[in-house]
């Protein structure tokens, strides 16, 4: 996708955009744009809401408690969200900060916190996992947010799991091998990865994950990668292999 504005700052904005409409930003959002940026009446902005696509905004006021912008134009069509789910045992704090913003960069369309036997974290706060999204969102030009879910135990995401979804697994034990002749294969199916936790699966989990019809297990290689590493190779080659990046 051509790059235009790319020197200008996106927003992520709740509100519907449209031609001509005029839109109050909310404080935090304010004071960066006003304090932070020291933008002034006529400078411009690019704002998102994951459904009108990208639009050129122009300062109105740039009132530190309240900035105003009148929208211009739409400068990208919305893209479709991306269907691809990255299902993870959560981290540590800066870890999880950071999975989650690969996550977003790397174009998954829904995160899924998964607590399995070996997860270090119990008790997640939703939104700074949303707002990491945001932010990553912001930064990496993507169009919509990816869905963050609240998290959940590998057996009941896995008891209403869509068997046509693939379910793909990156499984430490796996001999070592190139995932890319098996992900090509599911070329066009709805996709999710699941990486698992610093201490990886518990034999238990991984037999009972292995034995599902839908389960595909991968090698992300011959070394053992930390969680977060692994998340990111893993979401690289679905993607290189048949995601967005063909
Ligand atoms: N502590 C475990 C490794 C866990 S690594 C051990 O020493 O065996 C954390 C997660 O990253 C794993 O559960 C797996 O999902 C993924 N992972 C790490 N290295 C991998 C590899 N070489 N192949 C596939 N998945 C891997």
């Amino acid at each position: 996708m051509p790059r235009t504005h790319a020197a200008l700052p996106r927003l992520h904005v709740e509100p519907d955009l449209g031609v001509d409409l005029d839109l109050t930003l909310g404080k935090e959002q304010s004071l960066y744009l006003a304090a932070v940026l020291r933008k002034s009446v006529g400078d411009e902005v690019v704002l998102f809401n994951g459904r009108h696509g990208a639009w050129l905004a122009r300062l109105t006021s740039n009132s530190k408690k309240s900035v105003v912008v009148h929208l211009v134009e739409q400068i990208a069509p919305q893209t479709p969200p991306s269907d691809l789910w990255y299902c993870f045992a959560p981290l540590k704090t800066e870890r999880l900060d950071y999975v989650i913003q690969k996550a977003t960069e790397m174009g998954a369309g829904r995160i899924q916190p998964v607590i399995t036997k070996y997860t270090q974290v119990n008790r997640l706060k939703h939104d700074r996992l949303v707002a990491n999204a945001i932010e990553a969102a912001e930064q990496c030009e993507v169009l919509s947010v990816p869905e963050v879910m609240p998290e959940t135990t590998l057996d009941k995401l896995l008891d209403g799991w869509n068997p046509e979804r693939k379910l793909v697994l990156a499984d430490e034990s796996a001999p070592s091998s190139s995932p890319i002749d098996v992900l090509s294969g599911l070329r066009g199916k709805p996709v999710a990865i699941m990486v698992g936790p610093e201490g990886g699966f518990s034999d238990e989990e991984r037999s009972k994950l292995l034995a599902l019809p839908y389960t595909i297990p991968i090698s992300l290689g011959p070394r053992i990668l930390r969680a977060d590493t692994a998340s990111v190779a893993a979401l690289a080659v679905i993607q290189a292999t048949i995601g967005d990046w063909r």
